[in-house]
């Protein structure tokens, strides 16, 4: 079978072109080609010969996402399903919010882990995605983007589906394409990681000395109340990601974002906020409150209006910096997993 030439870094793609008697600066305008102009096939590298072309074509093979369909939001976001080169679906979000443009990205079919709040954990976890896959996610959100909008993304989220930091090497390999001067050259500080909490990948993150962010899914400030629903919490308890997260601070200056789902009855009462006061005293961090999307089949249930602003007026009373982020994308479940799930039926 014919070697994928988009899974092969620059220096791979040398030593396979050496092996072939081509230069080696050729595999430097071909990687441009890849991934700085998101070329689409070897007949688009118009600078390269028509021979050459041709030997890539019979050496290597170029393969793309099969499709992508496209659901659009009444508040505008846009939800791609997208198929990948062997039917699997994955999804791909594009959140427009004033200035802002925001591409929620996947890095896993389905999930390794399952948390008892979310749809993508029902599916099975089939494989990770490789760099290339989650990259052109991006392209595909960034186009999106500048035709419905007039300008591309401002940020990046690793948020869609899958534990971005189970899939570590292909995430770090999609910073980089999207990243760097030989890829899109997009702002490392646009970038957001979201981890339900690997206390080993966060301090591998924080030893890659970049500028992206780290989000940890906290959604419950003790280890009693976060084991029952983010299993694992029991491996990676609140202990030892705080001191992670802290590693993490003091190598890259970034505050971590503590992202907490409010649950009705579950972890929304002042006794709750309390805990993840004490927890924020712990970690530079700020926290965002998501509201959410209700699942099928899962008893946990979006938090009560009412309940949600005491929660939030007492944090910020306690003067916790806290944003609240409304759900977005509801009519077309733009929310974690929702629209694999359903085209899988
Ligand atoms: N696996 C990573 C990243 C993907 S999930 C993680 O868990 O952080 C991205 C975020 O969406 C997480 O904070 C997750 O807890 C949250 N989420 C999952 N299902 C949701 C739902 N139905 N409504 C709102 N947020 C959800
Ligand atoms: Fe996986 Fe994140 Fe969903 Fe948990 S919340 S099942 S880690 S995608």
């Amino acid at each position: 079978m014919k070697q994928d030439i988009r899974e092969l870094s620059q220096a791979e793609m040398e030593q396979a072109f050496a092996a072939l008697g081509v230069e080696k600066f050729r595999a430097k305008q071909v990687h441009e080609w890849l991934w700085k102009k998101s070329a689409q096939s070897f007949e688009q590298m118009t600078n390269l010969s028509k021979s050459f072309r041709e030997e890539l074509t019979n050496h290597f093979s170029f393969d793309l996402l099969q499709e992508s369909i496209a659901q659009k939001s009444s508040d505008g976001t846009v939800k791609l399903g997208i198929r990948l080169k062997d039917s699997r679906m994955v999804e791909g979000v594009l959140i427009p919010d004033g200035e802002r443009a925001t591409a929620c990205v996947s890095s896993q079919v389905g999930c390794t882990l399952s948390c008892a709040f979310c749809a993508t954990g029902f599916l099975k976890r089939e494989r990770n995605l490789t760099a290339a896959e989650i990259y052109d996610q991006v392209v595909l959100l960034n186009q999106h983007a500048k035709d419905h909008n007039g300008k591309g993304l401002t940020n990046i989220v690793y948020m869609g589906m899958g534990e971005p930091l189970l899939n570590y090497d292909n995430v770090l390999q999609s910073i980089y394409l999207i990243t760097s001067p030989e890829g899109l050259n997009m702002s490392q500080k646009r970038i957001t990681v979201s981890t339900s909490g690997i206390s080993r990948g966060i301090v591998r993150l924080a030893d890659e000395n970049k500028k992206f962010n780290l989000a940890l899914s906290l959604h419950a400030a003790t280890n009693e109340k976060r084991d029952q629903i983010m299993d694992i919490n029991r491996s990676n308890n609140l202990e030892s990601l705080v001191e992670s997260m802290n590693y993490f601070y003091r190598k890259t200056g970034n505050k971590i974002t503590f992202e907490y789902i409010l649950f009705d009855h579950f972890n929304d009462s002042l006794e709750d906020a309390e805990h993840l006061i004490s927890l924020y005293h712990q970690v530079p961090a700020f926290v965002n409150i998501i509201e959410y999307n209700n699942v099928e089949g899962v008893t946990l249930k979006r938090a009560k209006k009412e309940r949600r602003d005491a929660f939030v007026d007492y944090l910020r009373k306690r003067g916790i910096e806290v944003a609240v982020r409304r759900s977005r994308g509801k009519d077309i479940d733009a929310a974690c997993g929702q629209l694999a799930n359903k085209m899988e039926g």
